[in-house]
């Protein structure tokens, strides 16, 4: 089987409402994603999807990744995609980093996969059964009272996990955020505070010093070595999401006992080959995880939600649905949606989305042998 054809998508995805990040400093709009169909001399398709969090939350952007993926064409046509670590190789090779470029390539290979093999790709990822995943809220920067009616209006849809984005530059208002948020949560429902790398050390020590909230703190700082300083200083458990792009930041994370558990995206860390290797070692040391993907549509939370619904119980926290803040669905009703506070992924072979091109309008480029 070979690789004969790459065809691009780009979708301009507006969210149903603006969405604050890091203490208000960082503000999303629209999102910019590509689709990508990988075709075959055997007739068999996969479907992918990258979609960074806008410009401004990663060192990742749409336009970078629609280029990323034309220097990558020529070494891909040809390639037999269900060799997926050697196709992974291949593209380290043709372009050294970049995973967010990488990502989509690599799931719509993990598509075809599933289709050749008859199986969906929970099942090729590892897992026993379709195990429905918690999903969780997110829950924009605002006053107390705006955050709290948010997750009020998130527990009418059924969601019981919460991530409230919080780390202001005034210490007494984030410290009075969280206390607020941690108090008004409705019973049996958890909530991660995410930072957003928006604290130093010192201001991340004395908040979370303060508080008497005992919840999961997200990415306080910027970097990893921050998160580590603060991680043995404080009384919350930490979870790493940005700063952690390679296998080895996860390896040094967990020796530096760096934090208790990592968000495990694959536009992030180059698809979910790359995912699952990060999935299984934290596993393996004991990290409870959240595992969804950057941004997108329902295309792109369904290939995460295969890998989280395949990782154990006892090592998932819940899984974020992009899709929720999207006001545009480009797969309509396809992939996992939101049931009553958990999502569950498709059982047919391979991904269980595929886009009807109505819906996407002209490809942007198509790359040909
Ligand atoms: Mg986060």
């Amino acid at each position: 089987m070979k690789i004969t054809r790459i065809t691009v998508w780009q979708l301009d995805l507006p969210l149903t409402e603006p969405y604050w990040l890091s203490g208000g400093r960082l503000k999303f709009e629209r999102l910019d994603s590509t689709l990508i169909r990988i075709d075959t001399d055997e007739g068999v398709s996969g479907w992918g999807e990258g979609c960074p969090w806008g410009e401004t939350y990663l060192p990742a952007h749409g336009p970078g990744l629609r280029a990323g993926v034309q220097t990558l064409a020529p070494s891909l046509l040809g390639q037999d995609p269900r060799s997926i670590d050697h196709v992974n190789r291949v593209m380290d090779v043709a372009l050294p980093g970049h995973p967010y470029v990488k990502s989509p390539i690599d799931i719509a290979c993990w598509d075809i996969m599933g289709q050749v093999a008859g199986l969906p790709l929970w099942q090729l990822l590892g897992g026993a059964d379709a195990a429905p995943v918690l999903v969780n809220s997110s829950i924009s920067t605002g006053t107390p009272d705006e955050m709290i009616a948010l997750i009020h209006r998130a527990a009418e849809t059924g969601y019981t996990v919460h991530s409230a984005k919080v780390g202001g530059s005034d210490i007494g208002a984030d410290i009075a955020r969280i206390e607020a948020i941690s108090e008004a949560l409705p019973k049996g429902h958890r909530v991660t505070f995410d930072v957003n790398r928006a604290w130093t050390p010192g201001v991340a020590i004395e908040v979370l010093n303060s508080t008497k909230a005992r919840d999961w703190v997200e990415q306080p700082c910027e970097t990893r070595e921050q998160c580590a300083h603060v991680a043995a200083r404080v009384p919350n458990p930490i979870l790493l999401d940005e700063c952690m792009s390679t296998f080895e930041d996860h390896l040094i994370a967990w020796k530096t006992q760096a934090c208790e558990g990592v968000k495990v995206k694959p536009n992030r860390v180059g698809g979910l080959t790359k995912a699952r290797r990060i999935r299984d070692f934290g596993v393996s040391v004991g990290w409870q995880m959240h595992i969804e993907d950057v941004g997108g549509s329902a295309l792109a939370d369904t290939a995460a939600i295969h890998l989280a619904s395949s990782t154990p119980e006892a090592n998932r926290l819940a899984s974020w649905l992009c899709h929720y803040h999207l006001a545009h669905d480009p797969v309509p009703g396809q992939g996992a949606r939101n049931a009553a506070g958990t999502t569950t992924p498709p059982s047919v072979p391979g991904l269980g989305v595929i886009p009807d091109t109505y819906h996407l309008g002209d490809p942007i480029a198509v790359y040909e042998a």
